[in-house]
């Protein structure tokens, strides 16, 4: 294999990997790779390769916000004409890219789309379009073959290749606005109850989640803070399991399927009764359950 790309080729899989465990991903963990992955804004080319390897957006840059179309993104040329040509390259030869979209400030966060390809371009309006399906382009992604064929008579098989592709785009236009909508809910919910945990007021970001107290609904462009809690991981888990929930006064109740050991006690049933601690604003305050 080309040495650019195995590198081409790390590089994605070392961010996909960092996907798994941060839905925002913080700048610090991105210099852990030997290779620079991303500029401060724009398209980037690492020393190491001859074409681009990545495109950032910024959370100043109005597109920031809105012109995610389906699995699509406008991107608009840089200043430097030759790294347009780069991208324009790129998409000729159909390379993978990785696509970093800033969702908070300081530090910087990134949600990650890899591999993203460049599916054309437009000199008048001088614009790229991204797609971030993480699918080459024209190729048909069948759904995934069953291990087991189960009797459910709400299994429904795509019949023809053009139905295929309808259910194969869908589910990737809810994949890329699910990863988007995730993560600046974790980023508003967080803020809201100044990164701490509304339980044991444990402040380490990485730790912490936005849970989501009201069933998953689907995404939808403005986010309700009300819809979540902040959470450390083992709180969330402990919410998630209807483990500990919290009353009409908002008072934290543990309920244990066993008899408490010393782990369940310090962790949990000391803040049996206690209050949550809430952000100030009583309207982010979470809904009842
Ligand atoms: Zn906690």
């Amino acid at each position: 294999m080309l040495d650019e790309t195995r590198i081409r080729l790390e590089v994605i899989h070392f961010v996909r990997a960092l996907r798994e465990r941060w839905l925002a991903i913080p700048t610090s963990e991105l210099s852990r790779f030997t290779v620079h992955l991303k500029g401060q804004q724009g398209i980037f080319k690492p020393a190491e390769l001859t074409e681009a390897l990545s495109i950032t957006t910024t959370i100043d840059n109005k597109h920031a916000q809105d012109t995610i179309e389906g699995s699509r993104v406008l991107y608009d040329y840089v200043s430097r004409d030759h790294e347009n040509d780069s991208l324009k390259r790129c998409a000729e030869a159909e390379l993978p890219l990785i696509y970093f979209l800033q969702v908070k400030k300081r530090p910087p966060e990134y949600v990650i789309f890899a591999p993203v390809y460049v599916v054309g371009w437009n000199d008048e309006s001088r614009c790229f379009i991204v797609d971030l399906s993480e699918q080459k382009p024209g190729e048909v992604v069948s759904p995934a073959p069953l291990r087991r064929q189960l009797p459910l008579p709400v299994m429904r098989t795509p019949e023809s290749p053009s139905e295929i592709r309808e259910l194969t785009r869908s589910y990737a236009v809810s994949t890329v606005q699910r990863r988007l909508y995730e993560a600046r809910f974790r980023n508003a919910v967080l803020n809201a109850y100044g990164e701490r945990c509304a339980v044991c007021r444990l402040r380490i970001r990485p730790l912490l989640d936005a849970a989501h107290v009201v069933s998953d609904r689907e995404p939808k462009p403005d986010i309700n803070v009300r819809e979540g809690i902040a959470l450390c991981a083992t709180h969330h888990r402990a919410f998630d399991a209807n483990i500990l929930r919290y009353d009409d006064e908002y008072r934290i109740r543990v309920t244990l399927p066993d008899r408490a050991g010393e782990g369940e006690l310090a962790m949990l049933l000391a803040f049996d009764g206690r209050e949550l601690h809430l952000p100030s604003d009583r309207d982010q305050w979470p809904e009842a359950l």
